[in-house]
């Protein structure tokens, strides 16, 4: 640990706050080799991780690498090979009235003592890929990741001061009280990712202080399949983003959107998937997770009866296993259409086309993600303009939060800010106005 046990929240912030405000944090140098250092953590000590993941999530050593180790090192990479380029101070046209030899810029400072709230379900990347932002940013940090993976939780308040300056970061782990207590705190910035009512109270936490929060939260991710598709390719990309990490992702499909013809056609294609992805019994296969836990196995299972299995609906709560599911005949206020799913459970609701397909996207809350399956470049155009939400996909979900040069975030419920690449750098710094006019 970077703290003794008896080290208060209060201590740690302290701490890191000495030590940003000796500017030890602020050489791009100190960054670089922050960022080093962390791509050894997760190349040398890869294999933990991968571990504490399986140990938690049932999460396989592919799925490990592919979504949260490599993952991370990617954003890694990306950021070393831009950092100078994106730190440089940016000229802005000094006007006229001014005089020719004004000149004007920003330049990018460091917040201060930053702290990164994790949540369970990609245990390892959702707190380091936004650590990659603030140290990147030059920033001090205070990790928190979340108490319910907590082999994951160990492993990572064990390898972080191992290999990270312990001066300017430190893990606190713990769950609700240790991060009320954090939340007394004051920060320069809170980055937050989960659920939207702990959002809630992180925002007004912070409003105490005049803390800026990013939120990372969630919500129903539509997708929408148009007639024409092809179903064979739409059936796989949507099982396997549906079903990677047994349905437990921030951007998943959470349900479908399709005209009756089409809902009847796609049946079969999701059934002849899931069994590519995983074989007849799922169950047996290694590449398939588990539900994190009983409070959400039973949550889940409750959610298996809102319409008509197509394929799946097992379940057992000794293995906190649910099988890949498709409902379809899903009456849009069926339970399984009140909250997001965040399991392994893909609702097919009919309508009658794109129109009604865009009304029930904007009658509900802004999702964090849509996807739309179509050949159709009217179609691709009208829900570009005529929706709002954290990102959009066509033709592949999920895929979208791996491009480091696009922002991820939501909008609305689904979340305020974004980060990855150049937009963690906006996210975890001040971007400073300066004027200059020479005196003579
Ligand atoms: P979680 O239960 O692990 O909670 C997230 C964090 O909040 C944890 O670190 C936890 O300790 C802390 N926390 C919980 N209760 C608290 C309280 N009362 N006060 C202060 N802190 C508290 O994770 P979760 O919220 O179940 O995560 C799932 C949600 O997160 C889903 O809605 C999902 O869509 C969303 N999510 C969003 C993203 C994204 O990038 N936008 C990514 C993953 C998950």
């Amino acid at each position: 640990m970077t703290h003794s046990s008896t080290e208060q929240p209060a201590d740690v912030v302290a701490r890191l706050r000495a030590t940003f405000d000796t500017g030890r944090t602020k050489p791009v140098e100190w960054r670089t080799e922050q960022l080093r250092r962390l791509r050894a953590m997760l190349t040398e000590r890869g294999a933990d991780l991968a571990a504490a993941l399986n140990a938690d999530l049932g999460k396989s050593r592919t799925e490990a690498y592919r979504t949260e180790i490599d993952f991370t090192v990617r954003e890694i990479d990306h950021t070393l090979g831009h950092l100078d380029a994106w730190l440089r101070p940016e000229p802005a046209p000094a006007p006229a009235h001014l005089g020719a030899d004004a000149t004007a810029w920003t330049q990018y400072d460091p917040l201060g003592v930053v702290l990164v709230i994790a949540p369970w379900n990609y245990p390892a990347q959702l707190l380091l890929a936004p650590m990659v932002g603030a140290l990147a940013s030059g920033n001090a940090v205070l990790a928190k990741p979340s108490e319910l993976a907590p082999a994951t939780s160990a492993a990572l308040a064990e390898l972080i001061p191992a290999y990270l300056d312990t001066e300017a970061v430190a893990v606190v782990e713990g769950g609700v009280p240790q991060t009320t207590a954090l939340l007394d705190e004051r920060f320069d910035h809170i980055f937050y990712t989960g659920n939207g009512t702990v959002g809630r109270l992180v925002l007004r936490a912070a409003a105490e202080h005049l803390t800026p929060v990013t939120l990372e939260l969630g919500g129903k991710s539509p997708a929408f399949v148009d007639r024409g598709a092809d179903l064979d390719v739409v059936a796989d990309r949507l099982a396997r983003g549906k079903f990677l990490n047994a349905g437990q992702t921030c951007v998943a499909p959470d349900y479908v959107l399709a005209d009756p013809g089409t809902a009847a056609a796609l049946e079969g294609a999701l059934v002849r998937a899931v069994a590519t992805l995983f074989g007849t019994d799922p169950a047996a296969s290694t590449e398939y997770g588990r539900i994190v836990n009983e409070r959400h196995f039973d949550r889940l299972s409750g959610l298996l009866g809102s319409g008509r299995v197509v394929v799946g609906g097992g379940s057992d709560r000794t293995d906190r296993y649910i099988a890949p599911t498709v409902l379809a005949d899903v009456a849009p206020d069926a339970p399984v259409m009140r909250e997001e799913i965040f399991g392994p459970i893909l609702p097919i609701v009919t309508v009658a086309g794109l129109d009604e397909a865009i009304g029930f996207i904007n009658d509900r809350d802004k999702p964090l993600a849509l996807y739309v399956f179509t050949e159709s470049e009217e179609t691709r155009a009208r829900i570009a303009a005529e929706t709002s939400s954290g990102g959009l996909g066509y033709g592949l979900p999920l895929a979208h939060l791996t491009v480091f040069d696009l922002p991820f975030g939501g909008v609305g419920e689904s979340g305020m800010g974004n980060y990855h690449g150049r937009y963690s750098i906006e996210t975890f710094s001040h971007r400073k106005a300066v004027l200059s006019k020479p005196l003579s």
